[in-house]
């Protein structure tokens, strides 16, 4: 009886763990988009030019207009710099939570505190950097179905 009622529970868990996957992350959606790093519009071209990368200057480097959809990423000139603030919330809510976990498990210093803080952001800023970029770009671009196969 035990093992029946934990086999359908494990069976109902996964299904809706699927399902909410197929909403959530299906293309169409900005969380497709950021998630795969592909161009807001069509999501199908490329939107970085590299991949995950602690190389300083490849770690941002972009495609200057979308492979597939011909899109040009750089709507405005500096667009990009606007970036610094989604990558300014992200630091913050990493350090947040960087802190509270430490806090839960070790119970440091405050000093202790501020090395894993500033560790993890030292280890996460490519994509932090990347998510940020990317996140920036989807604020202002909608996707569009039919775009998906445009090339010029
Ligand atoms: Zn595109």
């Amino acid at each position: 009886m035990y093992v029946k009622h934990l086999f359908f529970c494990n069976f109902v868990s996964a299904n809706l763990l699927k399902i909410f996957s197929l909403i959530m992350f299906k293309k169409g959606t900005k969380i497709y988009s950021i998630i795969n790093n592909k161009c807001p519009r069509c999501q199908e071209g490329d939107f970085f030019k590299h991949q995950l990368t602690y190389a300083p200057k490849k770690v941002t480097e972009l495609h200057k207009n979308c492979p597939n959809c011909n899109l040009k990423y750089m709507i405005e000139p500096s667009f990009f710099y606007g970036a610094m603030y989604v990558n300014y919330g992200i630091t913050v809510g990493l350090s947040i939570i960087t802190f509270l976990i430490t806090s839960l498990i070790f119970g440091a210093s405050l000093l202790q505190y501020f090395a894993v803080i500033f560790i993890v952001l030292v280890i996460l800023t490519p994509i932090n950097l990347r998510l940020s970029r990317i996140l920036w770009i989807n604020i202002f671009i909608e996707y569009e179905k039919g775009k998906e196969d445009f090339v010029s």
